[in-house]
């Protein structure tokens, strides 16, 4: 799994995270060694990164991995 190995390699940054606000924001370095921008925002938003690539891409899927935005109902 890429995200997982992005995650493991040291590849990402956490700029800011307020849970309060909902709001994410990250830096992965790519295979490229781009680096690439990935937001949360718990408007309208939701998930972004500065890569091409169109829907969840390998970035967004690295950072979802560290950060649990979304409250989860005790069962
Ligand atoms: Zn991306």
């Amino acid at each position: 799994m890429k995200a997982r190995r992005l995650l493991t390699e040291g590849r990402v940054r956490v700029l800011n995270a307020n849970e309060d606000d909902g709001f994410v924001s990250a830096e992965v370095r790519g295979d490229s060694a781009r680096i690439y921008t990935v937001s949360y925002d718990a408007g309208d938003n939701g998930w972004r990164c500065s890569c091409p690539t169109v829907g969840v891409c390998s970035h967004i899927r690295t950072v979802m991995l560290i950060v649990v935005c979304e409250p989860r109902e005790a069962s």
